[in-house]
């Protein structure tokens, strides 16, 4: 199932992507909310086109910060250490965290914010959501705690990134969450997940990757976090992005106002969203 939040008529409901068109489910309850349930709402019995509605991020409002992993793609991590040789990768995983109030739907504006950052770049990624509460998770039960996937522009203001010594700050500005188009269940993969992700600025391929090459894996995250945390269902972890980001070439290519960033994984859709 593709699970997707929208607005129609003003209102914002939630409901499957399929072929025949939209399917509402019934009742107001938002996808996290649904997530968190466990129970997939009724539909309503109507059925909506792409021209009725305006897709919102599936998470609009996450409920805390999104867990990220850093360097998780071996390519990715060569050309990260060359930008700034304080981002090596050890034998650990690097996470982090980025503040999402609201994020950026399918089709949205990511601000540039040139008063605080020269250094705008992006990161697709697949990012998977929780779907029970997870304490002390064993390698063979993780899958079980996957509900779906989703893509996320891991968007990161480098200068900030660097400047501040931590992730944070660089990676929360307003608008660095481009997530969507849909959450897709994870029944629909198989596990551990293969799911090609790509990066396109301009129409020009930057980045082309594969769920496969993480170097942590679901069960990785989720035992090691779990084992001390508790991550509650509908908690967002996203993966880590493959080799081919702005800061990764010589000279770097960051976005500017104007540029197109697409992001697409296959069995997920495409996210595209404009700097402004
Ligand atoms: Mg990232």
């Amino acid at each position: 199932m593709k699970l997707i939040t929208f607005l129609h008529s003003g209102k914002e409901r939630t409901g499957v992507l399929t072929d025949m068109g939209i399917l509402p489910f019934q009742g107001e309850k938002s996808l996290l909310s649904v997530i968190k349930s466990g129970v997939i709402p009724p539909f309503t019995g109507e059925s909506l086109s792409m021209e009725d509605v305006r897709l919102l991020a599936p998470i609009s409002r996450p409920e805390g910060d999104i867990v990220c992993l850093g360097m998780n793609f071996r390519d990715h991590t060569v050309e990260a250490a060359r930008f700034d040789p304080v981002m090596k990768r050890e034998n650990k995983a690097v996470y982090f965290s980025k503040r999402t109030p609201e994020a950026t739907p399918p089709g949205g504006k990511i601000p540039a914010h040139r008063d605080l950052t020269q250094m705008l770049d992006y990161e697709a990624e697949v990012a998977f959501v929780i779907g029970r509460d997870a304490a002390n998770v064993s390698p063979e039960e993780a899958r079980e705690f996957v509900f779906g996937y989703t893509i996320l522009n891991d968007v990161s203001a480098r200068d900030l990134q660097t400047a501040h010594k931590q992730f944070y700050f660089g990676k929360s500005l307003d608008g660095f969450a481009p997530m969507g188009p849909c959450i897709v269940t994870a029944d629909e993969f198989a596990y551990p997940p293969d799911i090609p992700v790509r990066c396109f600025v301009n129409g020009e391929k930057r980045q082309d990757g594969s769920t496969r090459q993480w170097v942590f894996s679901i069960a990785d995250v989720l035992c090691e976090l779990t084992r001390g945390m508790t991550l509650r269902s509908g908690t967002i972890i996203s993966m880590g992005t493959p080799a081919g980001v702005g800061m990764g070439f010589s000279p770097p290519r960051y976005l500017k106002p104007g540029d197109t960033v697409r992001c697409e994984a296959d069995g997920i859709g495409v996210l595209e969203n404009t700097v402004e």
